[in-house]
């Protein structure tokens, strides 16, 4: 099979997951393999723990699964919804989450605004009141609009409603937007290896508080692969219940020791520059008479990722066409935004004159330069 030829040079690849994964943590999956029953993976393990845990700002253990993000889903909704779920939905993977809890077979309702729009406290206090769940499932950075979600309110209306739980899909979030598990009280956080901490696709992670795991302990369908019982039994003895993705886990290793030298105040800081430098780009875009807009409001706006809106003569997929033969990748919209916007995601190990190079080339384009 013939694997289309791409640019090895860094800082180019702006899709918003995979994202770019630097050659150092490329080579540490040259290692050679180790048995998943020993001391070794024991040690692996242990030392991946602390810096995890700071990722995702908990004194839990932070599990780490051979899945992808939907995996992780799927686990969060199989543990802690016990019959009734509702979905938040404003875009594609919010409405994933939805899905996913009506195919593990659960009652769910869903909460749902315009693609482009964040979900309002109030408007889950709303909901909440009106009828009862057990579980609310929420996006934090939906990263088909860009749209970031306030998560920490949203969890605080949730606990006031009762024996209710949040539940985090925080897959393009965590590790380039803040996220305080503990302080704010949510009860999963779940992410994936190939957004914003830079890694290839392939591991799922995500960290469940105490209540859920007594939860999860009475139900009885809550499957077998993504059992958080069998998972926290394992993290406990530093294992797996499962033979992990061994490479994965050593490329692992290898970028939480660069995120550590980052710190991950930093990483989150740096984040919110390469967006601020991107909507600034967008407005001085518009002031030349080109129409971009991004789509989420102001104050909503994802640190890792941003939808833009095309003016007329434009689609997602031209212009990410046209980067490419700048050498540059881009995301054409997502679903039903896919001609009318493109994405940028400007996380990762990413800098601000990478982006800066991505957007003089993204100007000259729609400029027909
Ligand atoms: N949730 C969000 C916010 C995502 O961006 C993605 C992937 O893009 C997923 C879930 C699904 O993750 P995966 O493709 O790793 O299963």
């Amino acid at each position: 099979m013939q694997i289309a030829q791409q640019s090895t040079e860094l800082g180019r690849f702006f899709v918003p997951g995979p994202t770019e994964v630097r050659p150092h943590v490329l080579e540490a999956m040259t290692r050679p393999m180790i048995g998943h029953r020993t001391p070794e993976m024991q040690e692996l393990i242990a030392e991946i723990q602390p810096p995890l845990r700071d990722m995702f700002q908990t004194k839990r253990p932070v599990y780490v699964v051979a899945a992808s993000g939907t995996g992780m889903m799927e686990a969060a909704v199989r543990n802690a919804a016990r019959r009734r779920v509702l979905s938040l939905v404003n875009g594609a993977f919010s409405e994933r989450f939805f899905r996913i809890a009506l195919a593990t077979g659960l009652d769910a309702d869903k909460v749902e605004v315009e693609w482009g729009a964040a979900h309002s406290p109030e408007q889950l206090e709303d909901a909440l009141r009106r009828d009862s769940y057990d579980a609310v499932t929420v996006v934090h950075s939906e990263t088909s609009t860009g749209v970031l979600n306030p998560i920490r309110e949203l969890a605080e209306v949730t606990h006031a409603a009762g024996d209710v739980m949040i539940l985090v899909d925080s897959v393009s979030g965590i590790a380039g937007a803040p996220v305080h598990t503990d302080d704010w009280s949510l009860d999963v956080v779940v992410t994936g290896s190939q957004k914003a901490i830079a890694l290839p696709p392939g591991l799922g992670l995500g960290v469940a508080q105490p209540n859920v795991l007594e939860r999860a302990k009475l139900k009885r369908d809550r499957g077998t692969y993504f059992d958080f019982i069998e998972f926290e039994k394992n993290i406990q003895k530093n294992q797996t219940p499962n033979t992990p993705a061994v490479s994965l886990m050593y490329a692992l290793a290898a970028q939480l020791a660069t995120i550590r030298d980052e710190t991950i105040e930093r990483r989150w800081q740096r984040h919110a520059e390469m967006a601020e430098r991107t909507y600034a780009w967008v407005d001085e875009m518009k002031a030349r008479g080109i129409g971009l807009e991004v789509l989420a409001p102001e104050g909503r706006r994802s640190p890792t990722v941003t939808a833009i809106r095309l003016p007329e003569g434009w689609t997602g997929p031209r212009l990410a066409a046209a980067a490419a033969e700048r050498g540059f990748r881009i995301a054409p919209g997502y679903g039903k935004l896919r001609d009318a916007t493109f994405r940028i995601g400007h996380m990762g190990d990413h800098t601000l004159e990478e982006l800066d190079a991505l957007l003089e080339a993204l100007d000259d384009t729609l400029q027909g330069a």
